[in-house]
């Protein structure tokens, strides 16, 4: 039987464990130690050693260890670094399978952290129940599920009877969803492949980028006053309403986004980068002017549009130049100039969709029976750090991303089967195998 039969035969006939095996990530709760609401200490050292055991048992060669943040300090300004952050208990794995063997190798690459459950769950977030053919819980979607499918693509591999003509990588980090600081870590001690395939969750479509993401926060001043009484000009005491010059700058930032709306596109994006305004908060009681107000932004980038240290400080700059060119043409606004404080910067990167590895993980979902769609994402992943060292890499997973961190977050069991599927046959057609 051709190597692929073989192979896909083992995946059919395994379903159950390999839906067993993502239950199990998800009956331990790795809930990022940032989320402090969440009760209970992280459990991301769990699920490290759960999957080490795995992959011990299947021949890798297995290194684990935790990251300390003294030792990225070179990395200060760029995307990831978090200096002080404390590892104690968090580590990263690495387990290589086919060391030294000549063949193209690729990195599997996930992690393993989920976000707090959250209220309104209507099962338990933490037992990953199957209902019509939806697996649900913390994590089915980011990213258990693209992690257990990588894991069991390289069990089906070897359970095949086959032995890897190149080395394959599966890295699974800590504390992706607080910033992505176990990503750098895991690139800066050193592992590197000729691919990589990140398992966010996609939806079974190939991502070859994601979108950089900023966030912002505007503190705009006015000056309270009685909102019932006659009010003097500013420029003689009178109060100055908040709210209005926060309406000021917005229609402004609607003015900047229709820009955008040209400029801040990609062909493979399906829509383009904006200022999109999360959070208003102004204003004290039912009688006085807001004193203050307070817009909180998300403004996207793309990876064209990085900076020396491979994140957003041109379009930081951008928006600084336009909130304050936007405020100088308001008398107070000019002389009480609101200022960006930046909360958030989350890199971005790109691989070429002409690269060989981006066409061999298309004909893969073509040979699965999938279309084989590329798109990008427009949320931020953890590929800035393996595209940063040369790494070609693409992310693709099971799982709808607009379900991600939601309460009742749910993957279709028949994805997560066909990603494994995917990525056996990118193993077999990217790094080759023989008869063990
Ligand atoms: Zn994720």
């Amino acid at each position: 039987m051709a190597q692929e039969q073989q192979v896909m035969k083992w995946i059919d006939e395994h379903q159950d464990d390999i839906l067993g095996f993502l239950q199990q990530l998800i009956q331990i709760p790795s809930v990022n130690p940032w989320f402090f609401d969440e009760p209970g200490p992280s459990k991301e050292k769990d699920v490290q050693e759960f999957i080490s055991r795995k992959l011990a048992g299947l021949g890798a060669e297995i290194e684990m260890w935790e990251p300390v943040a003294d030792d990225l300090k070179e990395y200060e300004g760029m995307a990831g670094y978090y200096p002080g952050r404390d590892f104690t208990g968090r580590p990263n794995l690495a387990a290589t399978f086919g060391k030294g063997t000549d063949g193209k190798s690729l990195l599997l690459f996930g992690h393993i952290d989920v976000v707090m459950a959250g209220s309104k769950w209507t099962v338990d977030p933490f037992e990953g129940q199957i209902i019509d053919g939806k697996m649900y819980g913390r994590g089915t979607v980011d990213m258990k599920g693209g992690v257990a499918a990588m894991i069991m693509a390289v069990e089906a591999v070897l359970r095949s009877g086959l032995k890897l003509k190149g080395p394959v990588v599966v890295g699974t980090v800590v504390d992706e969803e607080a910033g992505g600081m176990g990503a750098l870590d895991f690139i800066h001690h050193g592992y590197r492949a000729d691919a990589c395939i990140l398992t966010e969750p996609t939806s079974l479509t190939i991502a070859p980028l994601c979108r950089g993401i900023l966030w912002g926060k505007i503190k705009i001043q006015g000056r309270s006053g009685h909102i019932e009484m006659p009010q003097a000009d500013w420029k003689d005491g009178g109060a100055v309403d908040a709210i209005k010059k926060a309406r000021y700058i917005l229609d402004a930032f609607d003015r900047l986004n229709e820009e955008w709306a040209v400029s801040k596109t990609h062909p493979y994006l399906s829509i383009p980068c904006q200022v999109h305004v999360a959070q208003l908060n102004a204003g004290e009681y039912p009688t006085s002017f807001a004193n203050e107000a307070e817009i909180v932004f998300n403004a996207q980038y793309l990876p064209s549009e990085r900076d020396e240290k491979l994140v957003g400080g041109h379009v930081k700059k951008e928006l600084t130049d336009f909130l304050r060119a936007a405020a100088e043409q308001d008398p107070w606004l000019s002389e009480h100039l609101p200022e960006i404080e930046w909360m958030v910067d989350a890199d971005c990167a790109e691989t070429d969709v002409a690269h060989p590895f981006v066409q061999t993980c298309v004909q893969s979902l073509q040979a699965i029976g999938e279309e084989g769609t590329i798109e990008g994402l427009g949320f931020h992943t953890d590929m800035g750090w393996p595209v940063n060292v040369g790494i070609p890499t693409i992310n693709f997973g099971p799982g709808d991303p607009s379900l991600a961190h939601h309460s009742d977050e749910f993957t279709p069991t028949v994805e997560v089967i066909q990603a494994v599927k995917m990525m056996a046959k990118t193993i077999l057609d990217w790094c080759g195998a023989e008869e063990a």
